[in-house]
């Protein structure tokens, strides 16, 4: 990502809360899978599906 300027930075809508989200340097090497905003969307997901399971 060098040269780009930090507006240009690529963004998603998270399929959790739907809101957009920036490009981070932690996730240089798997931007292609991120869904997520946040660890806390990502692990609301697994949950969810815990709960799921459980029930
Ligand atoms: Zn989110």
């Amino acid at each position: 990502m060098k040269g780009v300027k930090k507006e240009n930075l690529p963004s998603k809508i998270c399929i959790m809360c739907h809101r957009p989200f920036a490009w981070r340097k932690k996730w240089e090497k798997n931007w292609n899978e991120v869904k997520y905003c946040s660890d806390r969307c990502r692990n609301k997901k697994l949950e969810d599906r815990d709960y799921a399971f459980r029930k």
